[in-house]
């Protein structure tokens, strides 16, 4: 089979690898469309500290169950399925209290182990979750960009009094505004640098009020202009840079709480008065624990719609150009589906 594996930081290759075979629970999974994350960008450069090399990466992929492993209900051969990467040992503290997704002994489908770039996979067999068939598989792959969406707002809680603010309309804060405006039917403004991507914001529910440019208008200012008395309750970082969650801190209404979703390594220079003085809630939120049944249901039925945030279709062969077109072009870039339905 054709696999894309990274080789070491920045060595990238399409080549011929062993077919797996699946071990006792396991599925293996003949892939159909992978989404590229910001994070197969970072393993790609060496930038994520958990993963080892060589790699086969990618962690957001659909595919249909052409064989099992021992012990696994022959009913599921032939399945679609969206396969949740997250994989746990159930026994360590955050496993036996709900938070999987933090486990101690955490392994990551395309971090830890094997991923979706790759014309086949192994996967636990629990881990693989059914497609309606009325889905499309181009919306399937992305199930899980929108359980990390799904995740953080189970983090944070979503009230019908909220009035939220995400930084950042990529990947994450697209899917966030889906799962705000959408399923919880809230008022949510927007904001970002890039008009492509402001764009892409109001295909995705944003009114033509909730969207806020931040290179012509200053956030406090422009949510007052818009009404917004006494700042969000609700804020997500979805971009992740230190000076954000420090404004967060700033704006957030009394009582208000901030999603977390950044990586940097930089430190914040947050104010203890202020989160004191006004009770904030900072609530990290990491992958995702258990979403995936939520998601699927509601782009059955409708409430999301994965589309819209899908910019490109690349053959898999041609992954070096496509990760070319994320970072050199993240204007029209959002979601980028590698497509193995060629061969
Ligand atoms: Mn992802």
């Amino acid at each position: 089979m054709l696999s894309v594996v990274v080789d070491s930081p920045n060595s990238m290759a399409v080549r011929e690898v062993p077919l797996p075979v699946p071990a006792a629970g396991e599925v293996r999974v003949r892939v159909r469309y992978a989404g590229i994350c910001g994070s197969d960008l970072h393993i790609f450069h060496g930038k994520n500290p958990f993963v080892t090399y060589p790699r086969i990466i990618g962690h957001e992929f659909v595919g249909r169950i052409e064989t099992i492993g021992a012990g696994v209900d022959a009913e599921r051969l032939g399945q679609t399925v969206a396969v949740d990467p997250v994989i746990s040992c159930g026994r360590c503290h955050a496993c036996s209290i709900g938070r999987r997704n933090v486990c101690r002994d955490l392994t990551v489908i395309g971090v830890h182990r094997d991923g979706g770039f790759s014309q086949y996979v192994c996967v636990p067999a629990d881990n693989a979750y059914r497609i309606p068939v009325e889905i499309a598989d181009t919306c399937a792959a992305i199930v899980e960009p929108f359980a990390v969406a799904a995740n953080a707002t189970s983090r944070t809680g979503v009230l019908p009094s909220d009035i939220a603010l995400i930084y950042g309309a990529g990947t994450v804060g697209l899917t966030l505004l889906q799962v705000l405006k959408r399923v919880y039917g809230i008022r949510a403004f927007i904001t970002d640098r890039l008009e492509e991507r402001l764009q892409l914001a109001r295909a995705c529910g944003a009114l033509e009020d909730e969207v806020i440019d931040a290179s012509i208008e200053r956030l406090p200012e422009a949510l007052a202009r818009r009404g917004v008395d006494g700042g969000p309750t609700l804020i997500f970082d979805a971009v992740g840079y230190p000076a954000i969650l420090e404004e967060a801190v700033k704006l957030a209404a009394p009582a208000g709480r901030i999603g977390v979703l950044g990586f940097s390594s930089e430190p914040s220079a947050i104010v203890q008065a202020e989160l004191t003085k006004k009770e904030l809630t900072l609530a990290a939120s990491r992958l995702n624990c258990a979403m995936f049944p939520q998601v699927i249901e509601w782009i059955g039925r409708g409430l999301i719609e994965p589309e819209h945030i899908v910019t490109h279709k690349i053959d898999f062969r041609q992954v070096a150009q496509a990760f070319e077109q994320a970072e050199q072009r993240p204007a029209e870039s959002c979601k980028i589906l590698l497509d193995f339905t060629a061969m």
